[in-house]
């Protein structure tokens, strides 16, 4: 009864070391110098947003479960990054149908899927759920469920859920920051995807004077590739409008030019372009612009 919501699941495959995992922030009077300042931030915001999230999961699983439900299974789902509910018993033992009470279930496993795989979040499943083979999870009641109390956990799970989506958005334009701070000006990155195909890896650099730089281990360029690849990997939706797809690559390259800070926009002699690549007179609306990063 489960169906996927990608938005819940922003953590990649096993041996994905992209986004919200390198918990490392600088000083804020390092920010002006760091080129991730944005990056580190929105992906602390999001962690401690998950924080909070995983309070008001746990405190659904103490009061706000389906009445009537005294042991419910949880499941791997086929996809293997969430669990969902399999089976659900009364205290008699009796085993609860749990589509005629469908929205109710479905919101169960909205919930139970905002704690991601078992791997990701070991410590809450444990506190969580009973499990003897890793693939079952089993909860138990404890508490008598309160209406009252499930109704206010639900709200606050749906606003971190909404915050959440926004917070992963703030994470790609801070991961699409880095990148334009960590190449000199004119250059344009070339991503591909990662092997799991989740979020964009980078495959070269061209300078403004048609230097192609590959991204290779032993690469003696000034260009920092551990630190663009780092962002990059919190590159995950490569509709942004700040990418361009390489044509003929079948959305497999994409392309981020860092227009010079300063340059005048074709259109309006006030524009310029800011820091974060826009036209100050049109923003990101800058039609010339977005012409210019795609030379
Ligand atoms: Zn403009």
């Amino acid at each position: 009864m489960s169906t996927f919501d990608e938005t819940l699941h922003p953590r990649g495959q096993a041996g994905n070391p992209g986004q919200f995992k390198a918990k490392e922030n600088d000083a804020p009077a390092a920010d002006l110098e760091n080129p991730r300042a944005d990056l580190d931030a929105a992906n602390q915001a999001y962690w401690d947003n998950g924080d909070r999230l995983i309070e008001e999961v746990s405190d659904y699983f103490l009061h706000g479960m389906p009445h009537g439900a005294h042991r419910v299974e949880f499941e791997e789902s086929d996809q293997g990054d969430y669990v969902y509910v399999a089976r659900a018993f009364t205290e008699d033992g009796a085993p609860i149908d749990t589509e005629e009470d469908f929205d109710r279930w479905a919101d169960v496993d909205e919930i139970v899927q905002l704690l991601g795989h078992p791997d990701d979040n070991r410590t809450t499943f444990r506190d969580l759920f009973e499990s003897e083979d890793g693939r079952v999870f089993t909860w138990t009641r404890t508490e008598p469920t309160d209406d009252a109390t499930e109704e206010a956990i639900r709200g606050r799970i749906d606003r971190l859920a909404e915050e959440r989506r926004g917070l992963k958005v703030d994470s790609q334009t801070g991961a699409i920051t880095a990148v334009r701070n960590l190449i000199p000006d004119g250059a344009t990155v070339t991503f591909g995807w990662s092997d799991q195909g989740d979020f964009l890896c980078v495959e070269k650099v061209t300078l403004a004077d048609g230097t192609e730089i590959e991204n290779d281990w032993d690469s003696d360029s000034d260009i920092a590739f551990d630190d663009l690849d780092m962002a990059a990997s919190d590159i995950r939706d490569a509709g942004d409008e700040q990418l361009t797809e390489v044509p003929g690559s079948r959305g497999n390259r994409y392309t981020l030019t860092k227009v010079a800070t300063g340059t005048a926009c074709p259109t309006d002699a006030a524009g310029r372009v800011d820091a974060d690549g826009f036209c100050t007179s049109h923003g990101n609306d800058c039609a010339d612009f977005a012409l210019a990063q795609r030379n």
